[in-house]
């Protein structure tokens, strides 16, 4: 059910989304977290999801807190934008996901990046994900799946990566979905 594929660059099939979706855990069993986020994730797919490896990753902003698991997944879905955002929400919920400290530590932060080509504005929720072009642990794992296309700014999501490449703070893991 989660074996890579390259449904990412296929088109939807009929009255679906193409959705990406960044992951990320530095609390409790990290990697248990990342999977029941697949599980959940996998629930609302149509056909196979796309999924790139695990990379361990240093904390921006709020420093003093462990090392984050990151992923990133392209699924399509039949969920209109705003409840795919409830969804994942719910899940972050359900995996005892606190809002404590602004970017501190959780056991599971779903962020919608990318949602079709479409630019969605609200106060709690924008697509493309504003602070996506300037993350090494979204740009490098979403290099496997989309490297092609453009981002804010007018780069390549490989070109933005690629000045991630030798950056200690990105550390690729494994691939195990
Ligand atoms: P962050 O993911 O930036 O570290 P949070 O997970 O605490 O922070 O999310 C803060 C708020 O960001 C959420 O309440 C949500 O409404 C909002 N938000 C805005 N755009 C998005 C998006 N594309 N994906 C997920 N959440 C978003
Ligand atoms: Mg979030």
């Amino acid at each position: 059910m989660l074996k890579p594929t390259d449904s990412c660059l296929q088109l939807s099939p009929p009255g679906a989304h193409r959705a990406v979706v960044a992951l990320g855990s530095n609390l409790g069993r990290r990697i248990v977290y990342l999977h029941t986020a697949l599980v959940a994730l996998d629930k609302i797919a149509v056909g196979t999801m796309q999924c790139s490896a695990v990379y361990e990753t240093t904390p921006v902003g709020y420093l003093d807190q462990g090392k984050f698991l990151n992923m990133v997944v392209c699924l399509h879905t039949y969920l209109q934008v705003r409840v795919l955002l409830s969804y994942l929400q719910q899940v972050e919920s359900d995996c005892g996901r606190r809002r404590i400290i602004q970017n501190g530590p959780r056991t599971l932060d779903l962020d919608i990046l990318l949602y079709d080509n479409e630019y969605v504005c609200y106060g709690d929720l924008q697509v493309p994900h504003p602070r996506m072009v300037e993350r090494g642990f979204v740009l490098v794992p979403l290099a496997e799946l989309l490297p092609e296309i453009r981002l804010l700014g007018g780069k390549t999501v490989a070109q933005l990566a690629k000045t991630w490449d030798t950056v200690e703070e990105i550390r690729y893991v494994g691939r195990f979905w």
